[in-house]
């Protein structure tokens, strides 16, 4: 079994993006600049905007946070978004979710200039990617396929089972690995909670794509000898042994499914870490207007 370290492939590639950017600013251009809005002070979502602005001031980046109220009005979240997409010294930036329940998520993503999104997740950037057209592609999803090629994981003709279906995960994936493209060419079944029988599916997976947020949901009679399991899930969970008071689980019981990988992502460490390396190269790109000219 080989553990995937997500977390050095992440600073690899975040390295060789500082080096670009140090030629870019040398060379006279401004440095990227990614924004993020925070609502409210949920603290896995504090936790992870904090790992975004470190990763910008590792990589070079400027970065702004706007933090707003839990009880911001929906109108309000537009003013700031629309703000974001007029202000020209911000190349791209991202509004975390999830957002409290009284704003309607789709109207914010909806609302966020295409151009701008660097978090991959307007219909617009959805459309392009499922039409194999430039788009900035969902980070997370992104994150993994690039984890994938580092580890010269072959997908072509694998079967692979992807185990959730939300907007921001599980769609995408599916939609990745199963293009006509040197990353994908997969078979792909993607399951959610409606699926019946999930075993007969997940035993049959040369790749499992665990997003679905339950710790430990996949234990080791669910997975075949030599498969590789990616696990996206990280749910906090209040552990006396943390300083903080918490700490992550994923979506696989680690601990009897590894031994019977080919090859495992831990959590964490494993997918976390490229869904920020990912964020930061969609900002460069969007940046250096690659996607949109
Ligand atoms: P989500 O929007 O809650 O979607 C969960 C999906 O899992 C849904 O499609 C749901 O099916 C499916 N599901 C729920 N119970 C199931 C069951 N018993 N069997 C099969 N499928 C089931 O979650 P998400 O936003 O995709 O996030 C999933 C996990 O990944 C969370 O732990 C989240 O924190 C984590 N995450 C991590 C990163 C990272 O960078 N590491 C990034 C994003 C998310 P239905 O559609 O039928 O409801």
């Amino acid at each position: 079994m080989q553990l995937i370290d997500g977390k050095k492939i992440s600073l690899q590639l975040q390295e060789t993006i500082a080096k670009e950017v140090e030629q870019m600013v040398a060379s006279g251009a401004k440095k990227p600049h990614l924004a993020a809005i925070l609502v409210g002070n949920d603290g896995g979502s504090e936790t992870y905007v904090a790992s975004k602005i470190k990763a910008c001031e590792r990589v070079g980046f400027n970065s702004t946070l706007i933090r707003l109220p839990d009880n911001v009005t929906e109108e309000n979240l537009l003013k700031a978004v629309h703000d974001l997409n007029n202000n020209h010294d911000v190349d791209g930036f991202i509004v975390q979710l999830p957002l409290p329940r009284h704003i309607n998520e789709h109207n914010i993503i909806e609302a966020v200039k295409p151009s701008k999104d660097v978090d991959g997740f307007h219909p617009i950037n959805v459309g392009r990617m499922v039409l194999n057209l430039p788009c900035y592609v969902s980070a997370t999803p992104y994150g993994i396929v690039h984890l994938l090629s580092a580890y010269k994981i072959e997908t072509s003709g694998k079967h692979c089972v992807v185990i959730g279906r939300s907007h921001i995960v599980g769609s995408p994936m599916s939609i990745l690995l199963a293009k006509n493209t040197a990353l994908g060419n997969c078979t792909v079944t993607l399951c959610h909670s409606k699926t019946k029988d999930l075993s007969s599916h997940t035993l049959k997976a040369d790749i499992i794509i665990c997003a679905l947020g339950i710790p430990e949901f996949l234990k080791a009679d669910m997975v075949k000898e030599g498969a590789v399991v990616i696990d996206v899930g990280t749910t906090r969970v209040v552990s006396a042994e943390s300083k903080t008071g918490f700490k992550l689980k994923g979506d696989v019981k680690f601990d009897v499914v590894a031994p019977k990988c080919s090859y495992i992502t831990p959590v964490p460490g494993g997918v976390g870490p490229m869904t920020i390396a990912s964020l930061i190269q969609n900002t460069l790109l969007a940046a250096k207007k690659e996607i949109y000219k």
